[in-house]
């Protein structure tokens, strides 16, 4: 090993010492010795030894106060994809987390990330997130692209645009998303060099060439807030603030100003102890320099999504400049620099104390984390990702990335390319494999759809195969356009049977001057282009029906002023009742009669009659809830009464509310034998606050009986109510 790498070996373990003095340091050599053997003879495009790179790589990760296990990832992180080393030997010299680190490294790098189209950036970046189970593969992604962005002056100017741009879309979005300032803005100011060389080199010409006078200003501010500080007793470190160009591009851009009215140049930063001395220094600098309105910012109250903390305020220097001030503790300024990586820093031994768990609290939030991970320690532990968990990411053979909900099928993928390449579909490979068509995708997937030239159309099964909402759709209209005469059919079925469930006939809907309405409606040239809709599911029939007897029932209404005349409708419909429903309407023989089913009255319940449209009278229980609200209630109520010597059978609903034991429903059953009652339904169910309740349907002949059944109901234990129902 040379004496400069050497040097360099020495000083990264003197970084690490600082924060983990008891770190496994022979295995960091190891680890060291282990890259430099496996990438011997291999040149970085500056024609020296590749060792350098990761021996960089180890040394950001180290300046981040990373763990052990992340910057040995780091020193590792090339050798299984550029030499000969497996992951099998990297797990057996250096342990499973290390091992599972390279590997996940490894694995970011089959993810092609040149592409054409803007719109699967935002696809890429969260396949990144997804695909790393670990955060701490991304913190050494991207180190390891920092490196290289530093050092894409050897490389020619093409691949040096194609690195800036995926790293301007790809790389610099998770490092704000993870609050890695420092990092982002170097990779900007990098991406802004290649990307924009004649801007770059104007801008930065112009900061430097005012340079000398800034600085003598900004030092003067520095003096006059440093003698007030050590007055007061406050440690205080003061600076003034490194610019980013590329921001200062962005603002001037943006905000359509010259370099002159943009602030942050002017900008100085005090580094304090605590948040108390946070708010005593900014107390200072606003008794020293006129604070600007509408520019002070609280972001300690306020932290920015990314865990960003500080005060902002802008001010109006000497000779009327107005420069603006960052105060922040140190713990702020590190979470500042390095965002989340701040976390393996403050993580301590394994332990967590109450701060720990808040910063937690606020990385969860950070990555979006929608699931409850549970318990925090535990977080802390694995710190594995659960983004994303309703997305799968896969690759069409071309290398483009599809986004489609967790759970999709090569017959969705296969609809998201195109309905054409769905319609022709016979199967699919998947990562060159013949797969099923319900196969479940997974995360980086490569899937390619095997066609045929004739065109064959999906199969109905394949709706209830199919995740996306965009296969379904796609799939129901193939079956709306190919499969016509076959959908009519269908429709005519749905519509028969809808016909029998209401009780008409189709000859009593479907006349001409009802449909025409409908047909115009929705907007249909013939009766067979309804039924086609029906016929595939995207009308139904019931709507269909509903409308007709409305129709329907709106005429009879017209023509027949006496109610519940129409013929041949009595029998079907009331035929259970109408043999003695034991009810006498005031004023009309041979009435239709039938009861609520909101409160299913009983002989000997004090009842009313209410006048239906066409459906006769329906007789509800007179405390009935339902009753009253009825439409033109006072004009349509008419006297009921039960009949004399009426012999019918009643059903009567009960629900009956108990806690919670065993045996209750056997003992139901058994109150219900002892009186010899009929149950023709029994339900139970729990309620929201954890009672049962058991809804009951017996059949009965007068109330009396009904009276007897709740008060023997009510002697069984646990039991707290029993009602009879009205919905
Ligand atoms: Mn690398």
């Amino acid at each position: 090993m040379n004496p400069e790498m050497e040097k360099q070996i020495a000083e990264i373990e003197g970084i690490i010492r600082k924060y983990n003095p008891n770190g496994d340091f022979a295995k960091l050599y190891k680890a060291f010795e282990y890259a430099e053997q496996a990438h011997k003879g291999q040149l970085r495009k500056s024609g020296e030894p590749f060792f350098i790179h990761p021996v960089a790589v180890a040394k950001m990760l180290a300046e981040m106060d990373m763990d052990l296990s992340s910057i040995i990832a780091g020193i590792l992180h090339d050798v299984v994809e550029d030499t000969e080393a497996t992951s099998q030997d990297i797990a057996r010299e250096f342990g499973e987390d290390v091992s599972y680190l390279v590997d996940g490294v490894t694995k970011l790098k089959h993810i092609p990330t040149s592409t054409k189209e803007e719109l699967q950036n935002e696809n890429l970046r969260k396949m990144f997130l997804s695909m790393a189970s670990d955060i701490r593969v991304i913190l050494i992604k991207l180190v390891d692209r920092l490196h290289n962005m530093r050092t894409l002056q050897y490389v020619n100017t093409d691949s040096q645009i194609t690195k800036a741009k995926e790293t301007l879309e790809i790389y610099t979005p998770l490092a704000h998303r993870l609050g890695m300032t420092k990092i982002k803005w170097e990779l900007e100011d990098l991406c802004f060099k290649y990307l924009e060389p004649d801007t770059y080199k104007q801008l930065s010409a112009n900061i430097k060439q005012k340079r000398e006078e800034r600085e003598e200003y900004i030092q003067g501010i520095l003096e006059t807030i440093r003698e007030k500080t050590s007055e007061l007793g406050i440690s205080a470190f003061l600076d003034g603030r490194p610019k980013h160009l590329f921001s200062v591009h962005k603002k001037m851009v943006r905000q359509n100003k010259t370099l002159d009215q943009i602030y942050d140049l002017l900008a100085i930063r005090v580094i304090v102890d605590s948040v108390q001395d946070c708010y005593t220094v900014l107390g200072i600098i606003h008794e020293l320099y006129k604070p600007m309105p509408g520019r002070f910012k609280d972001y300690i109250s306020m932290p920015k999504p990314n865990m960003y903390q500080s005060l902002h305020t802008t001010l109006l220097g000497p000779k009327g400049m107005p420069f603006e001030a960052q105060i922040r503790t140190w713990e702020m300024h590190k979470i500042a620099e390095v965002g989340i990586a701040a976390h393996w820093k403050y993580k301590g031994g394994g332990t967590t104390d109450a701060a720990t768990d808040e910063k937690l609290d606020w990385v969860r939030h950070l990555l979006d984390i929608q699931k409850d991970t549970g318990d925090a320690s535990q977080f802390v532990e694995t710190f594995k990702m659960d983004l994303f968990t309703d997305e799968v990411f896969v690759f069409t053979p071309k290398g483009d990335v599809k986004n489609l909900p967790a759970g999709s099928t090569p017959i969705d993928f296969a609809y998201s390319v195109h309905s054409a390449v769905g319609n022709r579909m016979i199967g699919a490979k998947v990562n060159g494999e013949i797969k099923p068509l319900n196969y479940k995708l997974v995360n980086g997937d490569i899937v390619d759809i095997i066609t045929t030239k004739e065109v064959h159309g999906p199969s109905r099964d394949w709706l209830s195969i199919v995740k996306s909402s965009e296969a379904k759709s796609k799939i129901r209209q193939w079956f709306k356009k190919e499969r016509r005469e076959e959908n009519i059919e269908h429709g005519k079925d749905f519509i028969e049977r809808e016909l029998k469930k209401q009780g008409y006939t189709y000859n009593e809907l479907f006349r001409p001057e009802y449909l025409d309405a409908l047909l115009r409606r929705y907007n249909f040239n013939s009766l067979d282009d309804l039924l086609n809709v029906v016929g595939f599911g995207e009308l139904t029939a019931q709507k269909i029906v509903s409308r007709l007897r409305d129709e329907f029932l709106k005429d009879e209404t017209n023509h027949e002023a006496k109610i519940g005349k129409r013929p041949g409708q009595k029998e079907k419909r009331e035929s259970k009742q109408t043999t003695d429903h034991g009810i006498v309407v005031k004023g009309i023989d041979n009435c239709l009669v039938r009861f609520s089913r909101c409160c299913s009255p009983v002989p000997g319940d004090m009842i009313v009659g209410y006048i239906t449209r066409g459906r006769g009278v329906s007789v509800h229980r007179a405390d009935c809830p339902n009753i009253r609200a009825m439409e033109d209630f006072e004009s349509r109520a008419i006297d009921v009464r039960w009949a004399q010597n009426a012999h019918s059978v009643y059903n009567a609903e009960l629900a009956i509310k108990a806690f919670d034991r065993s045996n209750l429903l056997l003992e139901i059953a058994g109150a219900l034998a002892e009186l010899k009652l009929n149950t023709k339904a029994i339900n139970a169910r729990i309620t929201r606050d954890n009672y049962d309740v058991i809804d009951l349907t017996v059949e009965i002949t007068e109330r009396d009986q009904l009276d007897k059944l709740i008060k023997r109901l009510m002697r069984i234990e646990n039991v707290v109510e029993v009602t009879r129902k009205s919905n």
